[in-house]
């Protein structure tokens, strides 16, 4: 019979959320009378916007005539749509022939790891999201160091010390510190990359939630960081699409490989050859996302996210906890003051009923740590609040994790 990809023994073993699922099913299995909150994945809670909805809807409709329907369309997406997240997203400053439409910011994130072979050093932000190590271990990876994130380096890697890698990976805004890079750091990062002839890819997944105007929404508001770096986005945090699936990924024209060739052609080329495009109807939706109507009503439900945040923020502050993110991102990053995350998620689950994620599922340095998620219902928000509140007021977050 045919040899297993040898890489596959090389991935941790469990997937972070399957593994979460399992204990939580594990729990209400033995608990049925408990009310499980999930504080983990991060995945959407809210409907899509009314405008979204009516433009899908009549997509599907078109769909079924004769003169509306549509097969295959452009591997790259609608020229339509590229245009639009040219104009609006990058206001011009990426053309929309560097806009490549996908089926989501880590589906584009697996594919590009095709673009680099094989045997490549990546650098990788500690904690971090785990498709960028475990997508280059299929790869056959041959090293990654991991960059430290920590509350002591406000979570901006230390670059002086990094020795040479070919590959950085870099996500502002932080899944799951949910700290976000300023445009000083982003500068550091490009200026490295650009000393050291290094390709960054950044994941730029979250990047509406930033309500920060001096925050960098986009790697390419950084000067010449067309030169090195690739961006992946995506509608799926933005306006709910994790579940429709709708994405894109910037590779500028400037950006070359190594002997000179262009990395925009190898990827066009890899997008004709491996993916036919992302669903069609999808693709309106992603237009109707980005009409004023739209981008005012995803923009209501990206708000009442970051208030889920700050409900969750102000709750663990006040009981003395320490917190980062959340400002202008979906997670909040809360350190188990001592206590091996794990174990501090068993004892949520167990004693308050509360399902986070393990700091330690996203990295080395991620141990001491766990990840709460805004994609909440708001009624859930305020439950979780109280059970903090009362539980948290009689026992010290250590003595959850026992
Ligand atoms: N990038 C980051 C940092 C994420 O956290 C996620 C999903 O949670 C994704 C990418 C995946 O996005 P998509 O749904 O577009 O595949």
């Amino acid at each position: 019979m045919i040899k297993r990809n040898s890489n596959f023994a090389k991935l941790s073993s469990r997937y972070l959320f399957r593994e979460i699922e399992n204990r939580r099913r594990e729990f209400a299995r033995n608990h049925p009378e408990a009310q499980l909150i999930s504080l983990g994945i991060g995945d959407t809670t809210e409907p899509l916007p009314h405008s979204v909805t009516e433009a899908l809807k009549a997509a599907a409709h078109r769909l079924g005539t004769r003169e509306g329907y549509l097969g295959y369309s452009q591997e790259q997406g609608f020229q339509s749509l590229r245009k639009k997240i040219s104009d609006i997203v990058y206001q011009t400053k990426i053309q929309p022939e560097e806009i490549f439409i996908s089926d989501g910011a880590k589906c584009d994130i697996g594919r590009l790891q095709l673009l680099f072979g094989e045997g490549l050093s990546i650098a990788v932000q500690d904690p971090s999201y785990p498709v960028y190590i475990d997508g280059s271990i299929l790869q056959g990876v041959k090293e990654i160091i991991p960059l430290p994130c920590t509350p002591e380096n406000g979570f901006f890697p230390s670059l002086n010390s990094l020795p040479r890698v070919d590959l950085i990976y870099f996500c502002s805004p932080n899944n799951p510190t949910g700290a976000v890079a300023t445009h000083a750091q982003l500068e550091e990062l490009v200026h490295y990359a650009k000393k050291n002839q290094v390709l960054i890819i950044f994941d730029a997944a979250y990047a509406s939630f930033i309500r920060e105007a001096h925050l960098p929404r986009s790697i390419y508001e950084i000067k010449g960081a067309e030169e090195v770096a690739i961006e992946t986005n995506s509608f799926s945090k933005w306006v709910g699409f994790t579940g429709v699936r709708l994405g894109w990924t910037v590779v500028p024209e400037r950006l070359k490989y190594s002997d000179g060739t262009s990395i925009r052609s190898d990827w066009e080329r890899l997008t004709t050859t491996l993916f036919n495009g992302a669903s069609n109807i999808a693709q309106y939706g992603g237009l109707a996302t980005l009409e004023i109507e739209g981008l005012q009503e995803a923009d209501k439900i990206l708000s009442f996210y970051l208030e889920n945040a700050a409900i969750l923020k102000e709750s663990l502050l006040s009981q003395g906890c320490k917190v980062y993110g959340g400002d202008n991102a979906p997670y909040l990053w809360v350190s188990c003051e001592g206590t091996n995350s794990w174990e501090l998620f068993q004892s949520w689950l167990e004693n308050l009923h509360l399902v986070v994620t393990p700091g330690s599922g996203f990295g080395t340095y991620g141990e001491g740590f766990f990840r709460l998620s805004a994609f909440n219902s708001r009624e859930n928000i305020l439950i979780a609040k109280e059970r903090l509140r009362v539980n948290l007021k009689m026992n010290s977050i250590q003595n959850y994790g026992y």
